[in-house]
């Protein structure tokens, strides 16, 4: 499971542009993982400022 942490996240678009597979979508304040495409690969755990992703 992958998901981002609301109070941390600071909408900054970083996640997205770096994943390989183009599962995160970011809509204004709402992220989405689409967890059927997503290799667990981490590179958007590392690239957050803030550490608001985690992968479970
Ligand atoms: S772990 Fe990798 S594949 Fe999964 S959402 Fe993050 S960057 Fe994309
Ligand atoms: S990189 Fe981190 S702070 Fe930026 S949009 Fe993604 S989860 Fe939020």
């Amino acid at each position: 499971m992958i998901k981002s942490d609301k109070e941390l996240c600071l909408y900054c678009g970083a996640c997205v542009g770096t994943c390989p597979r183009n599962c995160i979508n970011l809509k204004e304040t709402i992220i989405e993982f689409d967890e059927s495409l997503c290799t667990k690969c981490n590179l958007c755990v590392r690239v957050c400022p803030v550490g608001a992703i985690t992968l479970e």
